[in-house]
């Protein structure tokens, strides 16, 4: 299931350019467009789901987190450690209404978050 409307569903189809650093059939990464941190990269499922909150195929939800650790390690980030979030809805911050985890790494994070 593919929303034109979306930004992220625009990306996976290659209507949106993006800097993709790995794809596999349930999930893509790619680089964000504003960077937060000196490796920050956009975990999703090739399929549209809106955010964590509506997702329901474990496998699906498997897959996309499993390819955040892989691209994590291939940044380069697995040593030092890394941090993985998802943002859902108003009050989490969510600003594009397509599951996404960023991962970001190469400085020390803080906490709590903003
Ligand atoms: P969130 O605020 O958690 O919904 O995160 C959305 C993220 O998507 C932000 O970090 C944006 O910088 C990023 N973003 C928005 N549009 C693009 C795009 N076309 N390519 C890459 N990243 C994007």
């Amino acid at each position: 299931m593919s929303d034109p409307s979306c930004i992220f569903c625009r990306i996976v189809a290659g209507e949106i350019p993006a800097t993709v650093i790995a794809r596999t059939e349930q999930a893509l990464a790619f680089r964000d467009l504003h960077p937060q941190a000196p490796s920050h990269l956009l975990v999703i499922p090739t399929r549209h789901v809106d955010s964590l909150a509506t997702a329901e195929d474990a496998v699906e939800l498997g897959a996309v987190l499993s390819l955040a650790a892989e691209v994590a390690k291939s940044e380069g980030l697995a040593d030092g450690g890394y941090r993985v979030v998802t943002n859902i809805g108003a009050d989490g911050g969510q600003t594009v209404q397509h599951l996404h985890f960023h991962v970001l790494g190469g400085r020390q994070m803080h906490w709590p978050p903003g």
